[in-house]
């Protein structure tokens, strides 16, 4: 027996006494050789954005402009989410980032591909983790989107460009505008206008207020970068945001 004939069924072997249970319902996976770590029902049953402002996809006022968007850097020219922050995806995120599932973001940029157009640019940069935070859970959430997303979309992964200067306090229980304090001026950007392209696509998990991206796509944009697209699994609903009912938005 050739070695990927044996690879190939101690995998099977292996999906067949673990199969997977969908982190989101723990009912088996179900059926195939695949990785999937979310079942089909679970993903069915996700909210897909739709509509909105056409550079945040935010739902827009009665009366106006939209005001999400309003005091963003000019770079950052359009913000894309796949799906509502709902039951089912705050599990999935919530496996993601602390349960050690991060296998999970393979499954969770599939659906990204499936509700986001593909944006122009051909890098994608991972909004950072505090290297305390990335050092306790081991792993960037968002550079495992990122790395889905580059398989699907066919891009490069740029996880050296953006650091974080500062630890940032978790979001979870601040209002607007403290998190909008608390993310100014946090990340650099290790290199700047030698970069060949000016265009890149911002990744992360979940959009709250926005403050987090706006304060990345800031910092890129001072470094030289002009065209900055974003892309995040989930979107918090905005009567949450105002309450402070959420997912924390970055730790
Ligand atoms: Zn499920
Ligand atoms: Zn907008």
């Amino acid at each position: 027996m050739d070695w990927s004939a044996l690879v190939t069924l101690t995998h099977g072997l292996e999906q067949f006494l673990l199969p997977n249970a969908c982190v989101s319902c723990d009912k088996p996976v179900g059926g195939g050789t695949d990785d999937r770590l979310v079942c089909s029902v679970c993903i069915a049953r996700l909210r897909a954005l739709g509509g909105g402002c056409l550079r945040c996809q935010q739902p827009l006022p009665l009366i106006g402009p939209c005001r999400f968007c309003s005091d963003w850097p000019a770079a950052l020219k359009t913000v894309r989410s796949a799906v509502w922050m709902t039951d089912e995806s705050r599990r999935m995120i919530h496996h993601l980032k602390y349960e050690g599932y991060w296998r999970v973001g393979m499954d969770l940029a599939n659906v990204m591909v499936r509700h986001v157009t593909k944006p122009v640019p051909r890098t994608l940069l991972p909004i950072p983790l505090g290297t305390r935070r990335a050092r306790q859970r081991g792993y960037n959430q968002a550079a495992c989107l990122a790395r889905g997303l580059a398989v699907r979309w066919g891009m490069g992964v740029d996880d050296r460009t953006l650091r974080r200067a500062t630890e940032t306090r978790s979001q979870t229980t601040l209002t607007p505008d403290e998190r909008a304090r608390n993310v100014a001026d946090v990340f650099v950007a290790t290199r700047g206008r030698e970069e060949p392209t000016s265009a890149v696509i911002l990744v992360d998990d979940v959009l709250t207020t926005g403050a987090t991206l706006a304060s990345a796509a800031g910092t890129l944009e001072r470094a030289g970068w002009n065209q900055i697209h974003a892309v995040t699994f989930a979107r918090v609903m905005p009567f949450e945001v105002s309450v402070g009912q959420h997912d924390p938005q970055r730790m």
